[in-house]
């Protein structure tokens, strides 16, 4: 059987609901009507649990009384807001949208042995945080290993559709870390600064794959995972280091059989400066931003933009044959995209890379940015383009 052309998935985080980023505070009437609204739309038979009738729902409970098997629930029943939402929006591959998590380095730091200062930071969906200081080697925390993988368990259970876990990549954790340890030890063998500094970095980085994202990502398949992204927010930091960012995300799927996908998500950057190295890359996908500032109704050729054409063209000039995940959806504005627009988008990429079958769909990043109606919206019309694009390949 031929398999669906332009998959569609989620990509980064969705937003925590207000009820879930405030639970054990006094929520007001209008956040209580807000989780049984969307309860009622997205069909979530949880929503009883957090407010009902009765006055003893979850949400309603006073801050003395809540107890941390309450603070795991909510979070669960958070993970099934952003389960069905997604379903219902149609998406092909999902996961909880992270509502298990805070922010993507401080969250990852309190589970790795070696980092200090990371983790403090509990802040609701913070688009900032604190950068760890690592002072001894770097490994994973058997609560680590632990969390994803009841995560993954807890998802699965909610399901039919096929899940996907999100790891935040080993470059992007070590480049945003002052790397103490790592750089003295070198140091002390009495290289230059600057050969120190390298050679730390990439130690650092290493030990991040081996160490801390390999287990997990192994943990994982045990467990049932067929889709693991790694998220590499800093890829393209140092152009001199693309061979090591490409040497760790290896490393960091050692061992996984073929049967389970391997992508990696890139955002925000000039990604081809990855290349040449990118090409010896044993990641099955690449979920891109595509970015560009035309109208949110038309799209037309020339609105590629420049830098993102060329990566594309890269990874067809090194046959690299890896599934392209498009980002079709502005995570920054909240004007609604038109299913049009995004057929047009993922037509012009099947023409770049010449072969619609590699094209996959996603927003440019997570949508924690937006509210629930904006990426619910944003969701649904990313779904109805893909239906489009397929109709032209006759599907
Ligand atoms: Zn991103």
């Amino acid at each position: 059987m031929r398999k669906k052309l332009f998959v569609t998935q989620e990509v980064g985080s969705l937003q925590r609901p207000y009820w879930l980023q405030r639970f054990g505070e006094q929520l007001d009437k209008k956040t209580l009507d807000s989780a049984v609204e969307w309860g009622k739309r997205l069909g979530v038979d949880e929503a009883n649990e957090l407010v009902n009738d009765s006055g003893h729902g979850l949400l309603q409970k006073s801050a003395s009384l809540i107890t941390t098997a309450d603070k795991e629930r909510v979070k669960e029943i958070a993970s099934i807001y952003a389960i069905r939402m997604q379903e219902s929006a149609g998406l092909d591959r999902i996961f909880n949208g992270e509502q298990t998590r805070t922010e993507m380095y401080s969250f990852m730091a309190n589970y790795i042995n070696g980092m200090s200062r990371a983790g403090v930071l509990n802040a609701f969906d913070a688009n900032y945080f604190i950068k760890g200081v690592i002072d001894d080697n770097v490994s994973i925390r058997e609560s680590g290993i632990h969390f994803f993988v009841k995560e993954l368990g807890f998802t699965k259970s909610q399901t039919k559709r096929e899940v996907k876990t999100c790891l935040t990549g080993s470059y992007t954790m070590a480049d945003w870390s002052y790397l103490e340890h790592y750089i003295y030890g070198h140091e002390a063998s009495c290289m230059s600064k600057a050969l120190s500094l390298r050679k730390g970095r990439e130690a650092a980085v290493m030990d991040f794959a081996t160490e801390v994202l390999n287990p997990v990502v192994r943990e994982l398949e045990k467990s049932g995972a067929k889709f693991i992204q790694i998220d590499e927010p800093a890829a393209a930091t140092d152009e001199g280091e693309s061979g090591l960012f490409v040497h760790a995300l290896n490393a960091s799927f050692e061992g996984l059989s073929q049967e389970v996908g391997r992508a990696v998500h890139l955002c925000y950057s000039d990604y081809s400066k990855l290349f040449p190295e990118l090409a010896e890359c044993k990641a099955d996908s690449y979920l891109i931003e595509f970015t560009n500032h035309s109208s949110p109704d038309k799209f037309r050729e020339s609105d590629v933009d420049p830098n993102t054409f060329k990566m594309l063209s890269l990874f067809k000039e090194h046959g690299m044959n890896a599934k392209i995940g498009v980002g079709v959806v502005d995570i920054h504005s909240d004007a609604i995209e038109s299913p049009e627009k995004i057929r047009d988008e993922i037509m012009v990429v099947s023409k770049i890379l010449g072969d619609p079958s590699l094209v996959e769909v996603n927003p440019d990043c997570g949508l924690r940015t937006r509210r629930p109606e904006i990426a619910y919206a944003k969701l649904q019309n990313m779904v109805k383009g893909a239906e489009l694009a397929r109709r032209e390949y006759g599907e």
